[in-house]
């Protein structure tokens, strides 16, 4: 039986929650393997290749990568699915047809657990905007980064109308000329409060690291403005498990997650990339509990 040799690449990884849920999903599938971090900082392109030659050899059978590499890694690959072509940006790496080829699942990662939020049976949107079919649903992104421009692509091809803010507008309005066939709005968060009636968003993401452990005191979420008065929140920060944003949306009665189960699901989706089978989320789950 083949030994997967599997990781992700980085810098820096030491916090990283990757080799539990990987760990879990190769020993649930009854596979044999191991999932290591190769931690290559910003500045060292020859160790990325020299990594990414590992793959191409078949020495590693499939490669996770996070910042700062997502883009730094593209020139060093044969071709790009069409997602990550269209997000400009690549998490998993693998080889197919004696290709070099990287994907993106933390964009469908993004969706199936968005879609798994907003159907859960304790969910109520008002006009039932939210559930099902989102044809005229607006959300709000914060931050204009790698992954707002993941979740954005997603949205936008799930029929959802799309606010950037940004604290520099200029990001915002870079990012939203990338989507050329779509009319998006932008703004800045200052302008947010002056501009905007939050009241009319039925979803709020955000994509900053704002919250993010240690900083676990701030919310990207400007003080002294309501939120949105019906809006689901869903924060990609997933370190703490329960961040400021969230819990300030939960204890003013709206739902709101982490980005725990993206990254279980961008994790899952990788891994059945690289060995055909499709993990139990339960036991990835578990593993992260522990
Ligand atoms: P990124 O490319 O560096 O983008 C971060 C964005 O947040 C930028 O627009 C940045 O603006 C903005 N930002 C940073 N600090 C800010 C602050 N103090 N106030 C306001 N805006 C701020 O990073 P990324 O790859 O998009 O990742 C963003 C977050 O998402 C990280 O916390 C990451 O862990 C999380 N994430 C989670 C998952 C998951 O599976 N749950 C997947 C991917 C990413 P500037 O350019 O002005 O700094």
């Amino acid at each position: 039986m083949t030994a997967y040799r599997l990781g992700l690449v980085g810098y820096a990884l030491s916090h990283s929650l990757s080799p539990k849920i990987h760990t879990a999903a190769l020993q649930s599938c009854g596979l044999r393997g191991d999932y290591s971090l190769f931690p290559i900082h910003p500045d060292n392109k020859e160790g990325l290749e020299e990594l990414l030659a590992q793959v191409r050899s078949g020495e590693i059978h499939g490669l996770n990568v996070t910042i700062p590499h997502k883009q730094n890694v593209i020139p060093f690959l044969d071709e790009l699915t069409p997602t990550a072509k269209s997000i400009g940006a690549v998490n998993t790496i693998y080889v197919r047809d004696n290709k070099l080829v990287g994907g993106n699942t933390d964009a469908p990662g993004f969706l199936v657990d968005l879609k798994k939020f907003l159907t859960t049976e304790t969910h109520t949107c008002p006009g039932g905007k939210c559930q099902g079919r989102h044809g005229d649903a607006h959300a709000l992104v914060l931050g204009a980064g790698g992954a707002a421009r993941a979740i954005i692509c997603d949205l936008l091809n799930n029929g959802w109308d799309v606010t950037i803010a940004a604290r520099r507008l200029e990001q915002a309005q870079q990012l939203a000329l990338s989507f050329p066939n779509y009319e998006l709005l932008v703004t800045n968060f200052e302008s947010l409060q002056a501009d905007f009636r939050p009241v009319t968003f039925d979803l709020l993401v955000n994509t900053t690291p704002v919250g993010m452990t240690p900083n676990t005191g701030q919310s990207p979420w400007p003080e002294n403005l309501p939120f949105p008065s019906h809006a689901v929140i869903y924060d990609l920060v997933y370190n703490p498990r329960e961040t400021k944003l969230v819990k300030d949306a939960c204890s003013q009665g709206l739902r709101a997650t982490t980005g725990l189960g993206m990254l279980i699901e961008q994790a899952a989706l990788a891994f059945e990339i690289w060995t055909g089978r499709n993990p139990p989320r339960e036991k990835l789950w578990n593993a992260i509990d522990n």
